[in-house]
């Protein structure tokens, strides 16, 4: 009997997000590259979306994890026994955040960290409203399905949570639209999956002060732009603008999944009475990915290699020069390489995947391909994807 290939089991047993995965067989990923089975490898150019900061297998995350699991994995619903990993890497993130940012939730996800926010800021305000932006992603459960800003992928789930206002990124005037009905506002510090469009002067100091004029919590959802990839540690401290609550995830577990949401304490204290269990996660802070996440953070931050994000992002707007590309938009290492086509765009992806090398285009953005490589990529990797990418583009015609 001829045996099932994993691409064949893949498309019969896998659930599919969409009727063309890029169905590629991955056997093992190391640094920047991930290799199939037949040996072919591909160059990472995401960092599986803003994930793997350090790229694939870092040795010391290996080590983290590996000891971790000799200690212990899952004990008991998250909240109730106090485990090192949970408490250093809550610490680690606290010392490095405003003080009003000291409340660490841990979660599994982005999503559920979106949700525990709102959640969060619903309770505290008693108000009935939230507001978020068009264009941005947040997550893919109800709640924040439901200030998806755009209505194509919302389409076929309604009703979905009342109550959601959008308001367009950098329209000062639509700021208006903030009012003391608003519990919270969910805004990127750069709007990743419109394309990476940055937040004009002064948009998020604006954003901040009509929150304080109307008593709506700020919520700054930091699941792409955190941990160095916009050159500091956090992105918002770019813009000297401190959000009420902060949601972070993705590079967050170093590779394992992991989110938070955190707070202040008078804010965060909310969900623990009256009643208590605000919000409830089995997994949520799993001590294997709050090692893995403690070790890259650690690494990012004693190798400083946010200091570096700057001078790459200068590299591959100096290299991928084509009359092709019409711009190249975003912060660091979290570019948008726009072309203006739709066409060109798949064109220079699949391109890629037979040169090898992998990205993605946007949710709300199929015109340009994205730029999120590990923050540790160097400057020879840089040169050697640029060629890669150039040659992609020469190849449409
Ligand atoms: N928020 C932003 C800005 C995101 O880009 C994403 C995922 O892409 C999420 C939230 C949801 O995170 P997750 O996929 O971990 O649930």
């Amino acid at each position: 009997m001829a045996t099932i290939s994993n691409r064949e089991l893949f498309l019969r047993n896998i659930a599919q997000t969409s009727t063309s995965p890029v169905n590629i067989e991955i056997e093992r990923a190391k640094g920047i590259y991930m290799y199939s089975p037949d040996g072919k490898k591909y160059f990472d150019l995401i960092s599986g979306v803003n994930v793997s900061s350090l790229g694939h297998g870092h040795p010391d995350v290996i080590e983290a994890v590996k000891n971790q699991i000799d200690q212990y994995m899952h004990l008991l619903v998250y909240g109730e026994l106090v485990q090192s990993p949970q408490v250093k890497l809550a610490g680690f993130l606290a010392e490095h955040l405003s003080d009003n940012l000291s409340k660490v939730y841990f979660v599994n996800s982005g999503t559920e960290a979106v949700e525990g926010a709102l959640k969060l800021a619903r309770k505290y305000t008693g108000r009935p409203e939230v507001a978020a932006f068009t264009n941005a992603y947040h997550g893919s459960t109800a709640g924040a399905l439901s200030i998806m800003g755009g209505d194509y992928f919302k389409s076929g789930y309604h009703p979905l949570v009342p109550g959601t206002k959008f308001l367009e990124y950098n329209n000062f005037h639509d700021l208006n639209k903030i009012t003391e009905r608003t519990a919270c506002v969910v805004a990127e510090v750069m709007q990743a999956e419109a394309g990476m469009i940055v937040a004009e002067k002064d948009f998020l100091l604006m954003l901040r002060k009509r929150c304080d004029e109307t008593g709506t919590l700020l919520i700054f959802d930091e699941v792409q732009t955190a941990f160095g990839r916009l050159g500091k540690f956090f992105g918002h401290e770019l813009y000297n603008v401190v959000p009420d609550i902060l949601v972070l995830a993705k590079g967050l577990g170093g590779g394992m999944p992991l989110g938070t949401f955190i707070s202040s304490s008078q804010i965060m204290d909310v969900l623990s009475d009256n009643p208590p269990l605000g919000h409830i996660t089995t997994f949520g802070g799993h001590p294997v990915c709050c090692a893995a996440g403690l070790k890259t953070l650690s690494i990012i931050e004693e190798d400083k290699l946010y200091e570096q994000v700057g001078h790459k992002e200068e590299l591959f707007r100096k290299l991928l020069k084509h009359e092709l590309i019409k711009e190249i938009r975003g912060i660091g290492l979290m570019l948008a390489v726009e072309f203006g086509q739709t066409d060109i765009m798949i064109k220079v992806f699949n391109k890629g995947l037979e040169l090898g090398f992998i990205t993605d285009w946007f949710l709300f953005c199929e015109t340009a391909v994205r730029i999120s490589p590990p923050l540790n990529i160097t400057d020879e990797e840089i040169a050697e994807v640029c060629q890669m990418i150039l040659k992609a583009i020469d190849s449409v015609k």
